[in-house]
């Protein structure tokens, strides 16, 4: 994901907690909260940290920012999901924008941007956020399609869960620049070193062999195809 949306909250500062408190590579950590914004407007995938049944699970799973909250959705099976609003969760959001590579091993590492939330989630039951919710999910992922596509039913909702996570205590960190060790003695040993950039694109629509040949995709679709992602 390569192209951040601008900040809504400019000027605003993340309240720095005992768990969001950068302790190794501080320098790379960030108080900014539009830093925050940025890092989740350029993403939908999100993975999910919650203790099932005593054991630890790392899901993937798409979100929805909102302002204050993040939301996730899934079946109301999902053990996840059932899990989360009794146990605190740790989501994170990764964006991977290169490979640093240094003249040493040690030193390499990777340009990117990403952001921790740490909390509880409420389940949400008000059938008016659920609807608000779940079109913030499904707008972040693939603009266009809440107003394109059938919205779901009474029984399609009652199957879904819907998960809201205040961002009250998040953290955001970001790596940028080429290497830490053109200044130090492995710059005398003559190998190449920089940054291999990483940019991701969508591809062109592949149509399901199912539509009748006439039915042209949605002007929002066609303008995404092989776009920066
Ligand atoms: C793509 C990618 C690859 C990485 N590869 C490595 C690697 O190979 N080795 C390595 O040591 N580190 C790597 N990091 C950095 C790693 O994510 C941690 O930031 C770092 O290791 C510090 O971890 P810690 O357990 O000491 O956390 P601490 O510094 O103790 O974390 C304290 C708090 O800081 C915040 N925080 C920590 N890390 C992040 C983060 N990445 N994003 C947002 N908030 C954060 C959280 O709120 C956390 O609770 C990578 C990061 C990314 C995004």
């Amino acid at each position: 994901m390569t192209s951040p949306a601008p900040s809504p909250s400019p000027g605003r500062t993340l309240p720095e907690t005992a768990r969001t408190r950068h302790r190794r590579l501080r320098e790379q950590g960030s108080l900014d909260r539009g830093a925050l914004d940025a890092v989740l407007a350029a993403g939908f995938l999100c993975h999910l940290g919650v203790v099932v049944d005593g054991t630890p699970m790392v899901v993937p799973t798409v979100y929805g920012a909102d302002g204050d909250t993040l939301y996730f959705h899934g079946s109301v099976a999902s053990r996840s999901l059932i899990a989360s609003p009794g146990a605190g969760v740790c989501v994170t959001v990764t964006h991977v924008d290169g490979l640093v590579l240094a003249r040493s091993v040690f030193e390499h590492g990777v340009n990117y941007r990403s952001a921790m939330v740490h909390g509880t989630p409420r389940p949400v039951t008000d059938p008016e956020e659920k609807l608000a919710g779940l079109r913030c999910l499904t707008e972040q992922a693939a603009p266009g399609q809440w107003d394109y596509a059938r919205r779901p039913s009474r029984k399609e909702l009652a199957a879904t869960s819907l998960l809201a996570l205040s961002l009250d205590e998040a953290s955001v960190k970001i790596r940028t620049g080429p290497p830490d060790d053109g200044d130090g003695p492995d710059a005398a040993l003559g190998l190449w070193a920089g940054v291999l950039p990483l940019h991701t694109t969508w591809g062109a629509l592949e149509p399901d062999p199912a539509l009748p040949a006439d039915l042209a995709p949605p002007a929002h679709l066609t303008a995404r195809a092989a776009s920066p992602a």
